[in-house]
């Protein structure tokens, strides 16, 4: 006989419930089970509350707070500046949350997670493509995000027209620009810094894309998941309406930063690096040198987990030696060779991605670490040492590539069934391959030149 399941007390139950890491687990487990249910059903606020801790962090009333602001009932140009403050505060008491709050919990906490990886390898560590904050320093950085995208909620930009602006008197823009900075009173010194360390974030990701100080100030509006949409891919900003002063949005976030005596002293604003003190407590890898001629470079440094964010990276063609820059018969088969090498990387990549979201690191880069593994094998013996975990400042791998890529495109077109005409006396330097069609292809130029120049 089988002996009776001895009942779990209640408070087991509902512990166990609260570690479910995501709803769809707690839902299944509600499902399976009627005493679950039971215990789910008499404490649901306190065990929603504990499943969403586990997906967003503690940064939790943060995110909530970007959920639940009311921002369409607040009237931008009339209401009393400090109506913001005190609307839907950040709370830690358990509350109801919605099946769309939980959707879009998961939607904001998995691209602030993204967010996070760029910033830890652009500020914290140049050797993960996964973020290596502390638990702290990701609690600072998530909380100044979530506050950012609040930030941007509240006061957006695409819901006014030019003319909308143009109609508004002084009164009103000094009131909107009121509003921003008691939005941020709430906030100690302490988050303030963070927050202003974080917006310094989202301008050097703008900084790639739009040179202009007025545009950076319009974009940063969007706020920081929009902004990550930008680092991703093409924003189809249209900047034709950007170039006139614009009196709402100058100055979006400096001016309310500006009202608050503990921020009148900021870094200078190309400054990222050292904004960053006020989210990271600790940056072991800023004083590193290359590992081939001991120059400081710091997160500046290039390796495999980051050298494809420099523009280094997408000069494949550039990097072939002397004149076989300008032969036009090899752009394709450099292309196809970039493409392949650049493919099979998306491919790792994307398996290490998995638990932390979307892969953003694709293509670019892929080929150089194709460059490194042919250089290993290809035993030549300046190159011998240089590995592709190593740190390189831009000068040193350049040289490697120079001395490498051509290598390794022949070999690339030897494996694909490529058989080389007979090699060209002046190989890589010879003039007549970048104007002469049937020169360049009836001669192999990916070789060592045997005869001083023409
Ligand atoms: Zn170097
Ligand atoms: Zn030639």
């Amino acid at each position: 006989m089988a002996s009776p399941m001895f009942p779990l007390v209640e408070d087991v139950i509902g512990r166990i419930l609260t570690f479910c890491p995501d709803f769809a687990t707690l839902h299944a487990v509600v499902l399976a089970s009627k005493q679950f249910h039971a215990v789910y059903q008499t404490h649901p606020k306190s065990i929603t509350q504990a499943v969403a801790y586990n997906i967003v962090g503690p940064a939790l009333p943060a995110a909530l707070r970007v959920l639940r602001y009311p921002s369409r009932d607040i009237n931008e140009d009339s209401s009393d500046p400090l109506t913001v403050t005190s609307v839907c505060v950040e709370e830690s008491s358990a509350s109801i949350i919605t099946w769309d709050e939980k959707m879009q919990l998961v939607k904001n906490a998995e691209e602030i997670a993204v967010l996070e990886d760029i910033y830890s390898i652009k500020f914290k560590s140049r050797h993960s493509r996964t973020s290596v904050l502390t638990p702290e320093e990701s609690h600072r950085f998530q909380r100044a995000a979530y506050r950012a995208e609040l930030f941007s909620a509240i006061f957006p930009a695409d819901t006014w027209s030019v003319d909308d602006i143009d109609e508004l008197d002084s009164v009103a823009i000094s009131n909107i620009q009121e509003q921003r900075a008691a939005l941020l009173n709430v906030y100690d010194t302490r988050e303030l810094l963070e927050l202003f360390s974080f917006v310094r974030f989202m301008r050097a990701i703008l900084k790639g894309i739009v040179a202009a100080e007025r545009h950076i100030d319009i974009l940063l509006t969007a706020g920081p998941t929009r902004i990550l949409e930008a680092w991703e891919d093409d924003i189809g900003w249209d900047s034709s309406n950007a170039d006139t002063p614009n009196r709402l949005f100058d100055g979006y976030y400096a001016r309310a930063f500006a009202k608050h005596k503990d921020i009148l002293n900021p870094p200078t604003e190309d400054d990222g690096g050292s904004a960053a003190r006020w989210l990271l407590s600790d940056v072991p890898e800023v004083n590193d040198t290359c590992s081939h001629c001991l120059t400081r470079g710091g997160l500046e440094l290039l390796t495999e987990a980051n050298w494809h964010l420099h523009p280094i990276s997408q000069r494949s063609l550039g990097r072939l030696k002397s004149r076989l820059t300008n032969n036009s018969t090899l752009f394709d088969p450099v292309n196809k060779a970039v493409a392949v090498a650049g493919t099979t990387a998306v491919r790792l990549v994307d398996v290490d991605f998995t638990p932390r979201g979307p892969s953003l690191f694709i293509f670019w880069g892929g080929w150089i670490s194709a460059v490194f593994d042919f250089a290993q094998t290809a035993g030549q013996s300046e190159f011998a040492s240089w590995t592709k975990d190593q740190s390189y400042c831009v000068p040193c791998l350049g040289r490697f590539l120079d001395e490498n890529v051509w290598r390794w495109l022949l070999a690339e077109r030897v494996k694909e069934g490529w058989v080389p005409p007979e090699d060209c006396w002046y190989g890589y330097n010879c003039r007549t391959q970048v104007h002469k069609y049937t020169h360049a292809t009836t001669k192999n130029h990916l070789a060592v030149p045997t005869r001083g120049d023409e």
